[in-house]
């Protein structure tokens, strides 16, 4: 059976069929996914299987994507690469999801029936980071966050150690 990534198909065609596509999806077209995003250029792109699965509906799916989101540290957009492989139970209520065997994730199936396009949305979100930031080793991280009107100011760690002798004579004192 050929099938759009856009198309919404029943669940149990896919899974009766094993039904497989390979998709690119322009994030543009992923409605969540592109609300969260520095930039709409791009696309989601990977395949997906449907079979049944330990008694299941699942699709396994993998997606590769390069997402643009805003450094929450220096505000600057920046890519976020991602790779995923995922195992999903397509369920139709809350106590299906519940009986969902450990190591799948659950997606809620509307009206039973789904498109590619929703379960993507669904996956490339919840690996969107909360707060995405540059690396630790990045120069966004070395650079010091200086409030204005505090430019200049000598550093505070010599004055420290100046300190630190006094503080041992004060010990050696207390000893005596
Ligand atoms: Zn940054």
């Amino acid at each position: 059976m050929s099938l759009g990534w856009s198309r919404r198909a029943p669940v149990d065609t896919l899974v009766g069929t094993e039904t497989a596509i390979e998709f690119s999806i322009p994030f543009a077209e992923l409605p969540r996914v592109s609300h969260e995003l520095a930039s709409k250029d791009g696309e989601a792109r990977g395949k997906v299987r449907f079979s049944r699965q330990q008694g299941q509906s699942v699709a396994d799916l993998e997606v590769s994507a390069q997402p643009e989101v805003v450094c929450q540290r220096c505000m600057q957009p920046m890519r976020w690469p991602l790779q995923m492989k995922s195992r999903v139970a397509l369920v139709s209520d809350y106590d299906a999801a519940d009986r969902v065997p450990d190591g799948m994730e659950v997606f809620l199936v509307e009206a039973d029936s789904v498109s590619v396009r929703d379960l993507v949305d669904e996956e490339v979100m919840l690996a969107l980071p909360n707060v995405p930031r540059h690396a630790e080793d990045s120069e966004c991280a070395r650079r010091k966050v200086q409030l204005p009107g505090e430019a200049d100011e000598p550093e505070a760690a010599p004055e420290a150690q100046v300190q630190k002798p006094f503080a041992q004579l004060g010990e050696l004192l207390k000893r005596k």
